[in-house]
């Protein structure tokens, strides 16, 4: 038996538990003994029936005194009274249900430990259903998986177990120097511990290991992608006088604004490529810095491209570069994927010539054709909405070039280092003058009629606004649709009856978004109705309010981006959130977002009181799906994990010695994983 026996040649499984297997990812021996167990059940240190805690997952140890006679209560439901008692003369009443074989097995007068949530009364209680063990049972600490219906707990120990007894010494894909430095166990043994240690210590080392192994081949993969960029040296660019650039625009750059474009202009000046993060929260102004850079190029005979993940996103950068720019004798041109083709050949003849001085458009940039005279700059706006390999090819189009990314979105250094690769980081921490906070009322649903009321008042002045739809019961592919189509329609045949409402769901197609957007921004459309995907970054000032529906579902970094798509003029703004849940963590949650307007602290809010699990969304960032690892979790583990792919990819870029195959073959089939898949 190897790693990549089916798993139906385990004894026990079968074609029919393979399949169920299938449903868990598991398709090989190999991929059996990666399924780890999700916690585990601690028998190592029993509880006393009167010291046992209520109502948690506990483990009991007693003296089985009596077992009741098998009670039929209904077709095939048959019951067993069973009763423990130790030395603290407390009682343990138990219920079995449907267990005939495991009642079989039980002896009286013996030890057993109890695991399972103990309810009851102070002199007698009670647990339901606990699983079993016997008290000298040996293995003190037993693993529970992640399961599908059909295979259970029992099941997945015995064939785990098998797995471990057949393949004994896998090769280990971590090679032996990392292992000794950072003290992490090798393969054989932490596949052992991670499924049946002797101590809890001893499962969180095997872990750790199969975290920082995870994380390796992430680096070792998004490395991969990206060009080897330190090495490569530019021809400085000559200082430029801004001055102009600054008397055109329509409004004075805040303090915060001229500082980045400072830093990026240093960087510009230098010998080496830039390759910066300018961090802004929504509404804070980057789009200015990209335009001041593309001046800086264009005034040295360079060209800038500039990539967005919407068409709708570029047009808008179109429309404001055109402004920023044009006065000042530079050349905007637009290029996506809906460009005409009599049009497209057109801009890429000017681009080849070096007529175009600034190209904005989608990833139809990174298409075969499109050819610069002279490219100096890549900027990408809201990158971390782009496919791993997109950003990848981006990177090689820009091979030499200086890079600006932009995003809205705040991370931890070390992640960002790990998505971005080693860049500078400029802030954007100044709003531009005169916005006003966006007023956040949070109101339940007998005040929704009211709200609506407030939103008409504001149609009739010509405002804007959008509604985020209620929460959608998980349910067939088509629930979801379906109870959207639903909410607009009522919405525009009662409540806004009379008003141009449209409704962005999901499942539409991105054209069909785009033209949605576009007539929003427009203004043929009053009120957007949307599930939850109003486009990142799009800027309709006219639009005043937003009212989200079941705001609790929401995390505050979400409810800020909503947030953030109004407020982006002058006008006063308002965001109204709609939720029934009036007590804990999520009502708090909520009560945050009316005092609290920076993206950043938000962030950290967010953070501490829904802690890391869900926060950075892989998808988010473009990333591949981790197994074992929480971007969020580890942040030390992560360093250790960057710094050894540097280490390593600089010895070996391709991880074409022989002792890297193993990790070669692991990066691959994550890059694999992530295929073209664009966010
Ligand atoms: P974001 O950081 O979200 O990308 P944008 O660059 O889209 O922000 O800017 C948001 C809005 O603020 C735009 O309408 C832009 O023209 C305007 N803006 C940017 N900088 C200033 C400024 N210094 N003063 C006034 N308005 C500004
Ligand atoms: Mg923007």
């Amino acid at each position: 038996m190897t790693s990549q026996t089916s798993i139906r040649y385990l004894k026990g499984v079968g074609d029919k538990r393979a399949s169920l297997y299938h449903k868990l990812g598991v398709e090989t021996v190999g991929d059996l003994l990666h399924h780890f167990p999700r916690s585990y059940i601690d028998l190592s240190n029993p509880h006393t029936i009167r010291d046992a805690p209520y109502q948690e997952p506990c483990a009991v140890k007693a003296l089985l005194t009596r077992i009741g006679k098998e009670q039929r209560i209904r077709k095939g439901l048959s019951l067993w009274k069973l009763r423990a008692e130790d030395e603290t003369g407390t009682l343990l009443d138990i219920t079995l249900f449907n267990v005939k074989y495991t009642v079989e097995q039980l002896v009286p007068d013996r030890y057993y430990i109890f695991y399972g949530r103990v309810t009851g009364t102070l002199l007698r209680r009670e647990m339901s259903a606990p699983e079993i063990y016997p008290a000298d049972g040996g293995q003190p600490i037993l693993p529970v998986y992640p399961l599908t219906a059909g295979l259970t707990t029992r099941m997945l120990r015995s064939h785990m177990a098998q797995a471990l007894k057949e393949l004994k010494n896998l090769p280990d894909p971590l090679p032996e120097h990392l292992r000794r430095e950072l003290d992490l166990p090798e393969l054989n043994r932490a596949l052992r511990d991670i499924h049946f240690p002797h101590n809890l210590a001893q499962a969180t080392q095997a872990r750790r290991r199969f975290i920082f192994q995870e994380l390796l081949v992430l680096c070792c993969a998004l490395g991969s992608l990206r060009s080897q960029k330190t090495q490569a040296t530019v021809s400085p660019m000559h200082p430029v006088d801004l001055q102009p650039f600054y008397d055109s625009l329509p409004f004075s750059p805040t303090g915060a604004q001229k500082r980045c474009i400072a830093e990026c202009a240093a960087d510009l000046m230098g010998d080496v490529p830039m390759n910066r993060l300018i961090q802004g929260d929504v509404g804070s102004g980057k789009t200015l810095i990209a335009a001041a850079c593309a001046y800086i190029l264009a005034k040295n005979g360079k060209q800038t491209a500039m990539m967005v993940p919407t068409e709708i996103l570029a047009e808008q950068h179109l429309v404001t570069m055109s402004q920023f720019l044009e006065p000042l004798g530079l050349k905007v041109e637009l290029l996506t994927g809906s460009t005409k083709a009599a049009q497209r050949r057109k801009v890429l003849d000017a681009l080849a010539l070096g007529q175009i001085d600034l190209l904005i458009g989608t990833h139809a940039l990174l298409s075969e054709g499109v050819e610069f005279f002279d490219l100096g700059l890549v900027i990408t706006d809201e990158q971390h909405r782009f496919g791993v390999k997109q950003r990848a090819t981006l990177s090689q189009k820009g091979k030499d070039c200086h890079v600006l990314v932009m995003s809205a979105t705040p991370i931890p250094r070390t992640l960002s280092l790990i998505i971005y690769g080693d860049l500078a980081l400029s802030i954007l921490d100044e709003k531009p003058p005169g916005r006003q906070p966006v007023e956040t009322v949070l109101i339940d649903s007998g005040k929704r009629a009211r709200a609506m009321g407030f939103i008409r008042k504001h149609l009739d002045e010509g405002k804007q606004a959008y509604i985020v739809c209620p929460l959608i019961e998980q349910g067939e592919m088509n629930t979801e649709l379906r109870s959207a189509v639903e909410y607009a329609r009522n919405l525009s045949e009662r409540e806004l009856k009379g008003y141009r409402v449209g409704l962005l769901h999901g499942r539409m197609s991105p054209r069909e978004k785009e033209s949605v957007m576009r007539r929003f921004k427009s203004g043929e459309l009053q009120v957007l109705v949307s599930t939850t995907v109003v486009e990142v970054g799009v800027d309709v000032p006219g639009a005043t309010i937003i009212m989200i529906e079941n705001a609790e579902r929401f995390g505050l970094s979400q409810l800020h981006q909503l947030r953030g798509r109004v407020g982006r003029a002058q006008e006063k703004s308002w965001c109204i959130l709609v939720s029934d849940v009036k007590s804990g963590k999520t009502a708090q949650r909520l009560q945050v977002m009316k005092r609290e307007h920076d993206g950043f602290a938000i962030a950290e809010q967010d953070l501490a009181l829904r802690g890391p699990g869900d926060f950075f969304g892989y998808r988010q960032h473009g990333l591949p799906a981790l197994k074992v690892a929480d971007l969020a979790d580890d942040m030390e583990l992560m360093e250790q994990a960057r710094q050894a792919a540097l280490r390593l990819l600089e010895k070996d870029p391709a991880l074409e010695q022989p002792e890297h195959a193993l990790l070669r073959a692991e990066r691959d089939a994550m890059l694999s994983a992530v295929g073209d898949r664009p966010n």
